[in-house]
């Protein structure tokens, strides 16, 4: 497992930029050759990493010559943006994405784009138009999604850190199946501006690493207000990573009544209790508190997500944007270059929304998910009068095999039951790595933050990670 630290290290022992970036491609193009390659990247940006990495005048800074993977959602000029989609497979970005500049600013050398769940669709990273892709720990399985290939890559040692976007858990469930850290920040302190959008209203870039601090490293670099972004937070948090490592006693941990759902396999509910115990030996104060519309949370988000993504979508037709294929009539090139161009998810996530949002509908559907919505969040908040984090499950279950729930998008949507939430209220959430079950695959706990809070959950989640390492 990389860490920044670790290259930190090889810069100080002589290596250069471009030989840390050259072994790098070795190790992806030998897991490439190996017998069942774990199909991270989509594409590997080596020209720019080779160009970024001769050019970098000095590693001392935090990110310079630090190596990292982007989800291929995230515009990078010059290089492919596929959003994992036959209808993107030549698109090719004209502008640099926010987080992308910062990255460069700081010296960081991008690597590639990783594979996803189509237009960032899933919970598997299976429904990629190049092909699912394999969780290192346990090739046999999924690395959870939809950032599937940013977790992978991290867990896997090619990158110390890489970015996923979170719309409904994308980056805490894959963090969790795969072993690492996955952060999703508050809503607007990290711009969208040049991530392909999804379900604009809950769509939030976050970073993937193999420890607390880089992830907070990494958080703090794509931190900021960006006028290009209207939902962008005009004050940003001041945010300080040595503050994650002060002691977390006095902290008040809540644990939330609704969340001992059926169907939580018993080895991620005694990690939790394992949890509780640790966080009170370090001087937290742990108690119950209520989610009373939880059990609105994934019907809300399976008409808002699909309403948002009707219409972001649209643009997608052949014309505008995305691959054509040639008819004679207008609507033939829409409806051709849209039918082909489209898997099976996005088009059941396009028909949905579309419905949800048609006259006669809109009231019934739409708006009372929205209120709905609303009432998810007031729950949040009368929560965080009592206590500062909440504890939780990232996902019910550790990494499922390959296959498993692809003919069944009820169950696969079910994966998202503890990590949806926050999303639709803008909270901050990180999926931390708790151990493992009995056939040896990585559990996921997640801490979950009230607005603006993100420094608090990263705190919490450090304080939990060095006793873990007890
Ligand atoms: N699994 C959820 C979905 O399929 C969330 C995906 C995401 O966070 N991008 O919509």
């Amino acid at each position: 497992m990389l860490t920044v630290k670790d290259i930190k290290l090889k810069y100080q022992n002589g290596e250069t930029p471009v030989q840390v970036v050259e072994k790098i491609y070795e190790t992806i193009e030998k897991d490439n050759q190996s017998p069942a390659p774990l199909n991270a990247f989509i594409h590997l940006s080596k020209e720019l990493a080779l160009k970024q990495a001769d050019s970098l005048k000095e590693t001392d800074s935090p990110l310079a010559g630090i190596p990292i993977a982007i989800k291929d959602n995230i515009n990078i000029t010059g290089e492919r943006t596929t959003c994992a989609s036959r209808i993107l497979s030549n698109y090719e970005a004209v502008f640099d994405a926010f987080v992308i500049q910062k990255l460069k600013d700081a010296g960081a050398i991008i690597i590639g784009k990783t594979n996803m769940d189509e237009f960032a669709m899933g919970s598997s990273s299976e429904t990629s138009f190049f092909g699912p892709v394999l969780n290192p720990v346990d090739r046999e399985r999924v690395p959870g999604g939809s950032s599937g290939g940013s977790a992978a890559s991290v867990s896997a040692g090619f990158v110390p850190f890489s970015l996923g976007s979170d719309t409904g858990g994308s980056i805490r469930q894959p963090a969790a199946f795969c072993g690492i850290v996955g952060f999703k920040p508050t809503y607007g302190t990290v711009s969208r501006f040049g991530l392909v959008a999804f379900a604009s209203s809950l769509d939030q870039i976050g970073p993937f690493a193999n420890s607390v601090e880089d992830a907070a490293l990494l958080f703090k670099t794509i931190a900021g207000h960006d006028p290009m972004d209207s939902t962008s937070i005009l004050n940003p948090l001041d945010f300080q990573i040595e503050n994650i490592k002060k002691p977390i006693k006095g902290l008040r941990v809540g644990l939330v009544k609704e969340y001992r759902v059926d169907g939580l396999q018993p080895e991620i509910a005694s990690k939790i209790d394992e949890t509780v115990k640790r966080l009170k030996e370090m001087g937290a104060l742990i108690q119950e508190v209520s989610l009373p519309n939880t059990q609105y949370a994934i019907p809300i988000y399976y008409i808002i997500a699909p309403a948002e993504a009707s219409s972001n979508l649209a643009r997608f037709d052949g014309i505008r944007y995305g691959k054509r294929e040639e008819a004679e009539k207008l609507i033939d090139i829409y409806l051709k270059s849209r039918g082909k161009g489209f898997g099976q998810e996005v088009k059941r996530r396009i028909m949905i929304g579309t419905y949800v949002l048609s006259s006669g509908y809109y009231d019934a559907y739409y708006l009372s998910a929205q209120k709905v919505r609303t009432l998810v969040s007031q729950d949040f908040a009368s929560a965080f009068k009592e206590v500062d984090v909440l504890l939780t499950p990232t996902s019910p279950t550790t990494a499922f095999k390959i296959g498993e729930k692809t003919s069944d998008p009820l169950q696969m949507y079910l994966s998202d039951i503890f990590t949806i939430s926050a999303n639709l209220a803008g909270l901050p959430a990180v999926s931390i790595p708790a151990g493992k079950d009995s056939k040896g695959l990585p559990i996921g706990i997640q801490l979950i933050g009230n607005l603006l809070e993100d420094e608090k959950i990263l705190q919490t989640a450090y304080n939990l990670e060095q006793h873990f390492k007890k």
